[in-house]
Order: structure tokens, then C-alpha cells, then sequence
């Protein structure tokens, strides 16, 4: 499969399309916002994850060296993703009475669990913000000895007016500006700590019942949200690297004070390219728990919630969200998913087709032109929906050649065999379902053998009946009567 097209990215910073040049070609730098991890991911950081996934996967077919790092965000995070209010983390481990580090890692597992199954490669580093307290007090000491922060009771904050002041460039990502800023923010507790309400916190002081805290110059307590990535991205990609993703929702104000912050300490900004995915919405209304309109990734996979009329595989999510272009807002509907499946399994079915295909002398079919146009769609933009689109028209034509209405040659066929596996696979990431339905043939047959052995009980058939207890015995199922029939466990 060939393509001269060369990759043109969309780039928040300067709203405009440009052409892709790594600092550093081959090797690219890909830093992207994860997940705070004190509940179960939902639709929104699916399409976060997915995205970043086929720009990695993509970059990796165009031949980059890919360096991909996506942290864990496992403390600083504070309600309303503001400078005042609970710790999302230590709320919730006061709520449940556990370690805070307890619902980082349970939250977390799940997390990739998720993902996992929507074969998201995980990033090459996956740095957690606990992990790097020590690079954190670095950077906000850069800070404030270069007078970029000033100390308030023992917080640290960031001069939001005085960085303006010199460069002029806070709301450079966002495109806001800072007065509307200022008058946008409400009076909150404690802001009076601030000099500006625009400034945010680098250090914050830890309450007494506070219990994620740690040892500074300036307080016991713990960094501001927007730090962290600050620190792990320069950490591990350096102080300028290619492109920094998240979803739009990040835009401001956390992105917007990484590049304060990079500009301040290390002198430049931090990413070439930055990319955001758009959100997804439930009858055109954002998705959020405060809305009530929320739907878990577990839920989608079990069909277990209201909104939902059945369940949804993981690669049926990975489909749905990858044929609609990443900077588009996506509607979630069980019609939209229902025919995001539908289409999935024709390419899928497709795609086992090619093997038993008839070969001829001669192709009356062109494959190599539909690839084609598949890689020049990713090319502008990582435009997933016409590379979809144009699989549909390489299935169509399989349909073709199946039928004998159109030939191919065994040379022909091999290459579209590989090329469809490319891009089908390789660059979108979808993997054939696993049609693992044991558990489920395992409950049928366990209740088909529940029912014999209640018989021969009604029967007073003791013999038959402990014959079948000793034998699932030893096949390591216990079994227990009780008051409602028999129950059965795994050993
Ligand atoms: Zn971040």
C-alpha cells in the first residue's frame, strides 16, 4: 500500500491545518491527558483514548518512532477542576473509608481493563502524579525564584498578570482573554489567597483532614492539577516535544497553564501540535455525572442502564466512536450504536470473505485505489470516517468478486488480504470480536445440570444425586442447597 499523501494535522495553538514535522523525525513525542481515576471511565474517555490510539497507531504505520506517554491522574484533581474543593481522589477513598492509593489503583485497573478491550495499545510510559511529587517542587521553586510565583499561606500560586503582562500570551491555546477571564471566574472560598482570580495553584497547603499530602519548603500539602503534566511531559519527552493531546474539555484551563507554565521555567512552550478530541453528548447535551446523564463503559458492555436498550461490545464503542471525526461532537444514541454495529459486522464479515474468494488471470477490480484513499484520509487529519467509508466500498467490492460479478488474481488478492488487514486492524484498531461466550455456555450448562440433580433429589435418587455433587466437586464447582434451589461457585 502506497501514499505520497503527507500527514497534515489540525493544531488547536494556531487554529489551522499545517503539514507534520516532528522536532526530531523519526522520533516523535505524543503527551496525552489521562484519566483521574476515582470512578469507572465512560464515553468520554473512550473517545479520548481512541483517538490518541489511531494517531499512534498511525503515526507507527507511517513509520515514526513513537514515543506515547499518558499519565494517571491519582491526586490534585480537585472538584469542579478548580483551585478550591475536595480532592476527587481523597473524596471519594473518605466516602468508601479506604486508602486514597486504594481507589487509584482499583480505578485504574478498571480503567485499562476497559480500554484493553477496546484493543487501545497502551502508551509506552504511564507516569502517575504521585510518582513524580519530587519533579513537581522543582518546577514550582523554578518558579517562584523566577518571580513567575508568589507564596500565599502557604500555597503557591502562579502570577497569572505578571506572565501576561511581559508575553502576552495566557488564552494563547484557548483563544480567551484575560480580562473576560478574570470576569468569568467566580468568588470562590479562599480566593482572597490569590492576588488575581485568574491565578492558579502550583502548591496547595493541605487542610488538616486533608489526607493526600506531602513534605514542601513552603507546607505539608500536595500540587495543583495543571502541574503534573508539566512535569511527567518534560520529564520523559523533554521541554519541547511534538504533540500534546486531550480533550477539549482541557483546554482551559488546564492546558492553557502547562504552556504558562513551560513558557516560565523552562523557557519555551511545550508541544509543536496540540490536538483535542471533541465531546460526545447524549440528545445534544454533554455528558456529565452532574447531569445524570452518564454512562459507564461497563454499562455499555453489559446493557446494564435505563438509557441503554441493549449491550455493546467494546469494538461496537471503538466503531461508533472512530466514524466520527475526532473534532466533531458525537451523539450518543442506541439507534447511532445499533447501526455502528451493524456496519462493524460488515466488515468484518468482509474481511473473512477475502480468503475464499475466486481467483482469476486477471483483476477486474482496482483495490489499490480505495487503500489509497483510505491513507490520504487519515493523512488529512486522521479523518476516520471517509477511511471507513471507503472500507464499505472495498467490502462492496469483495461482495463483487464473491459473486463472480467482478475477478481477482491470487497476486491481487494477497495484497488486498494484507492491505485490508492494515488498515482495518493495524490502523483502526479493530480486532475480531472474541466470540468468548464460555461463561455463558458454562451458566446454561450448570443450570441444565442443577435441574437433573433436583430431580433425582425429588425422586430420593441419593445415589444419582451425590454422584453428580462429588463429580462437579471434582471439577472444582461446589455446590450448596439452600432455601431457593442449589447453588453452584467456582473453587
Ligand atoms: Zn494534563
Amino acid at each position: 500500500m502506497n501514499s505520497n499523501s503527507k500527514l497534515v494535522v489540525y493544531n488547536t495553538l494556531t487554529r489551522k491545518k499545517e503539514q507534520f514535522e516532528p522536532i526530531n523525525a523519526p522520533f516523535v513525542g505524543m503527551y496525552v491527558c489521562g484519566p483521574t481515576v476515582y470512578g469507572d471511565a465512560h464515553l468520554g474517555h473512550a473517545r479520548s483514548a481512541l483517538t490518541f490510539d489511531t494517531i499512534y497507531r498511525f503515526l507507527k504505520f507511517l513509520g515514526y518512532k513513537v514515543r506515547y506517554v499518558r499519565n494517571i491522574t491519582d491526586v490534585g484533581h480537585l472538584e469542579h477542576d478548580s483551585d478550591e474543593g475536595e480532592d476527587k481522589i481523597a473524596k471519594k477513598a473518605r466516602l468508601e473509608q479506604l486508602e486514597p492509593m486504594e481507589v487509584a489503583q482499583y480505578y485504574t485497573k478498571r480503567y485499562l481493563d476497559a480500554m484493553d478491550s477496546m484493543n487501545v495499545l497502551r502508551p509506552n510510559i504511564q507516569p502517575h502524579a504521585t510518582g513524580h511529587i519530587i519533579e513537581q517542587i522543582e518546577i514550582v521553586q523554578t518558579l517562584l525564584d523566577k518571580g513567575y510565583a508568589y507564596l500565599s499561606e502557604g500555597s503557591v500560586y502562579f502570577d497569572v498578570n505578571k506572565y501576561n503582562n511581559e508575553t502576552h500570551k495566557y488564552g494563547i491555546l484557548s483563544h480567551r482573554v484575560i480580562d473576560e477571564m478574570i470576569s468569568n471566574t467566580r468568588e470562590l472560598d479562599g480566593q482572597s489567597e490569590k492576588r488575581n482570580p485568574a491565578d492558579f495553584a502550583l502548591w496547595k497547603k493541605a487542610s488538616p483532614e486533608h489526607i493526600m499530602r506531602w513534605q514542601s519548603p513552603w507546607s505539608e500539602g500536595f500540587p495543583g492539577w495543571h502541574l503534573e503534566c508539566t512535569a511527567m511531559s518534560r520529564k520523559y519527552l523533554g521541554k519541547q516535544f511534538d504533540i500534546h493531546g486531550g480533550g477539549l474539555d482541557l483546554l482551559f484551563p488546564h492546558h492553557e497553564s502547562e504552556i504558562a507554565q513551560s513558557v516560565c521555567a523552562f523557557g519555551c512552550e511545550p508541544a509543536k501540535y496540540w490536538l483535542h478530541n471533541n465531546m460526545i453528548t447524549i440528545g445534544g447535551q454533554k455528558m456529565g455525572k452532574s447531569l445524570g446523564n452518564f454512562i459507564t463503559l461497563n454499562e455499555f458492555f453489559s446493557g446494564e442502564h435505563e438509557k441503554l436498550d441493549k449491550a455493546y461490545s467494546p469494538m461496537t464503542i471503538r466503531f461508533f466512536i472512530l466514524q466520527a471525526h475526532y473534532r466533531s461532537t458525537l451523539d450518543f444514541s442506541n439507534e447511532a450504536l445499533t447501526a455502528a454495529e451493524k456496519g462493524m459486522k460488515k466488515l468484518f464479515e468482509a474481511q473473512k470473505k477475502i480468503d475464499t474468494l475466486p481467483v482469476s488471470n486477471a483483476s477486474s477490480v482496482n483495490f489499490d485505489e480505495v487503500f489509497s484513499k483510505c491513507i490520504e484520509a487519515m493523512c488529512d487529519d486522521f479523518n476516520t470516517p471517509v477511511a471507513i467509508a471507503e472500507m464499505f466500498e472495498a467490502s462492496r467490492l469483495i461482495n463483487l468478486v464473491s459473486d463472480k460479478k467482478e475477478t481477482i488474481t491470487q497476486a491481487d488478492k494477497e495484497r488486498l488480504k494484507a492491505d485490508f488487514d492494515t488498515v482495518f486492524g493495524d490502523i483502526l484498531g479493530m480486532k475480531g470480536e472474541q466470540t468468548d461466550n464460555s461463561s455463558q455456555v458454562i451458566n446454561s450448562l450448570m443450570d441444565v445440570i442443577l435441574s437433573l440433580r433436583s430431580e433425582a433429589r425429588a425422586n430420593k435418587d441419593w445415589a444419582k444425586s451425590d454422584l453428580i455433587r462429588d463429580a462437579l466437586a471434582k471439577a472444582g464447582i461446589t455446590i450448596k442447597d439452600g432455601k431457593e434451589g442449589a447453588t453452584w461457585s467456582l473453587e
